[in-house]
């Protein structure tokens, strides 16, 4: 393919747009990539949506090979389904949400387990039907609280999400590491740097679930690993293991129950008043009416922890807070954990207990202690185990500490070193949350029912965009790795001698020809110009066609290493090529 940039729907800009603050993003505006349409809203101009197009080349490619097939949904979707397993409530304000004309809530998918969930249980019915992996590339909405660098966190992104639905643990398991091998072709093809780290599940639930993050100093996560072993963990993840014996000191003996008898409200409100974690809970004659508040250290407020409604899971959150509305405890799942590490990540209500096991607990900065939850059904009791290690304060809060560098290493090996990393992709385990929600069952050879089991996997395929950028550019420009570059040869004519372009017109039309995609700086502009485009543009392969072609040489430059060959004329194509 040729591409003249004499016609190109493109214009470079020498300054830097005043509100890009990481390179990426500067590049990208600057070279004619993207362009802001909205706060958090980017529109692909061609040399971008190429590399946009390239990246989802090479995920569709990674995804059919593991044998995921491909499907679609709508991004504006009814509220039901999100009602139905809670996250229409627990999204808060992250979730778009919409009204039709005729009154009816709509809502922009911010992630599409649901659907999955349903599309499936509306085609099968028999284990015969699974295992079964599919996956969407498609636009997601969340209203972030803050959009920032461009497409790195845009309020509209691309993604690709996949989900696997199998009969049992182990399957779900396989499922899980064909993604997670897939995940490591994708990031080696598209040339990226990255690690992979143990990650909370946080939104989603479940239990095994892991980060790939390219490494990135205009990343917003951070990451430790071990000096000494594999041990990788996204700081939210790190799990310090502490006695409980060290981290109940301080809780009067009284409020600590160690074992799962039979609570009575009094109880579960003296002890998680107790701990210091919890400050309201109240509940009216049953335990129906929950609602759970916890204070961060240095904070005066206290944060909405877990709320819940037996039945109906739609809850409005100002009338739960207010104590008007009976519910089941479940968190707020998309509050802004960095800014209050000790929230608790993940459920805590006999739905999840059902479906989780016992561990919701994430957040390993949390009191150590056995709570009891109990469901609106008194003897439906369930032992809650918060963890951590960390100290109380006198007033009974927990004195925040992070993890750092420095320290030892969970694992027991080595030390810990600190680095950022841009989340590129997310792969969990989700277990049956899901298919608990809309009851998706197989009927197993025995006429009985067999319970699915999911898993979900997600890349940011327009934050790659950005991801590649950080890691490849220089304070030239962009320097694309050719497996996402919008062009394999960019092919400078320097001079306005028609003999030298029409050389350059035979070199491309050869180029062209074996294959070789250009991009063909055919314009009357002067060779400083098209030298300073050519370098901010960031083809990795740079021919020039200039005076050299008297006696028979071009030029040939590597973008990345600067390094400049003259190649005999005859021999370009097969150089290049
Ligand atoms: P983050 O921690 O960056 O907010 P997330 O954990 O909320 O991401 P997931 O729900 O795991 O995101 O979604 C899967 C993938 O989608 C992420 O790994 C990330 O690459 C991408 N992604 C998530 N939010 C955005 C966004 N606002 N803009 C661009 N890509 C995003
Ligand atoms: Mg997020
Ligand atoms: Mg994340
Ligand atoms: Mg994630």
């Amino acid at each position: 393919m040729i591409t003249r940039m004499s016609s190109l729907f493109l214009r470079t800009l020498r300054e830097d747009p005043a509100d890009a603050e990481v390179p990426s993003h500067r590049l990208l505006v600057r070279a004619g990539y993207v362009r802001r349409a909205a706060p958090g809203g980017y529109s692909w101009l061609p040399l971008g949506l190429r590399v946009l197009r390239n990246i989802e080349r090479v995920v569709r490619e990674e995804m059919d090979a593991i044998g995921a097939q491909e499907i679609q949904f709508p991004a504006l979707l009814p509220k039901e389904p999100y009602v139905a397993t809670g996250r229409w409530s627990e999204y808060g304000d992250t979730l778009f949400r919409i009204k039709d004309r005729k009154g009816a809530d709509y809502l922009l998918g911010p992630t599409h387990e649901e659907l999955f969930t349903l599309a499936v249980k509306g085609e099968y019915s028999s284990y015969k039907d699974y295992p079964v992996m599919l996956y969407q590339v498609q636009t997601k909405y969340r209203d972030e609280a803050r959009p920032r660098a461009g497409v790195l966190r845009g309020r509209e992104f691309v993604m690709k999400d996949s989900y696997s639905f199998d009969l049992d643990d182990e399957g779900l398991e396989a499922s899980y590491r064909k993604h997670r091998g897939a995940y490591i072709r994708i990031f080696d093809r598209l040339g990226l740097d990255y690690v992979i780290v143990a990650a909370t599940s946080g939104a989603m639930g479940g239990s095994a679930s892991e980060e790939f993050l390219a490494t990135a100093e205009a990343g917003e996560d951070t990451y430790v690993r071990s000096t000494d072993s594999g041990y990788a963990a996204n700081v939210e993840a790190v799990v310090t293991p502490a006695p409980p014996a060290r981290a109940l000191e301080g809780l009067p003996e009284a409020q600590v129950h160690h074992t799962p008898d039979t609570p009575t409200i009094e109880t579960l409100v003296d002890f998680l008043n107790g701990a210091g974690l919890v400050r309201e809970f109240t509940a009216a004659d049953t335990l129906k009416n929950v609602l759970v508040k916890t204070r961060m250290p240095g904070q005066k407020e206290w944060t909405l922890l877990g709320i819940g409604v037996p039945g109906d899971r739609e809850v409005d959150m100002k009338r739960l807070e207010a104590g008007l509305e009976p519910a089941e405890v479940a968190l707020v799942e998309e509050a802004d954990f960095a800014a209050n590490p000790f929230l608790v990540k993940g459920y805590i209500g006999p739905g999840a207990l059902q479906a989780n096991g016992v561990r919701y607990l994430v957040d390993p900065r949390i009191v150590t202690g056995t709570a009891w939850v109990t469901g609106a059904d008194k003897a439906d009791h369930h032992v809650v185990d918060l963890v951590c290690g960390r100290d109380f304060t006198p007033d009974g809060t927990i004195e925040a500490a992070e993890v750092r560098e420095g320290d030892a290493s969970p694992d027991g090996h080595g030390t810990l070193v600190a680095a950022r990393g841009i989340e590129i992709g997310h792969i969990f385990q989700l277990g049956r949350k899901y298919a608990d929600a809309f009851e998706l069952d197989a009927l197993g050879p025995d006429s009985k029912p067999v319970r699915i089991t999911m898993g979900s996997y997600g890349i940011g395929v327009s934050r790659l965009v950005a991801a590649i950028a950080e890691q490849h550019h220089d304070e030239l420009g962009l320097v694309w790795p050719r497996a996402v570059s919008p062009a394999d040869v960019h092919l400078v004519v320097a001079g306005k001698d028609d003999t030298v372009f029409e050389g350059g017109e035979r070199i491309v039309g050869e180029l062209s020809q074996r294959g070789v995609s250009v991009l063909f700086d055919d314009r009357t502009v002067s060779p400083g110009v098209k030298f300073a485009d050519a370098e901010l543009i960031g083809v990795p392969t740079i021919v020039v066609v200039g005076k050299g072609l008297a006696k028979g040489v071009v030029e040939v430059k590597d973008r990345a290493t600067g390094e400049r060959t003259e190649i005999d004329v005859d021999a370009v194509v097969d150089h290049v090529t």
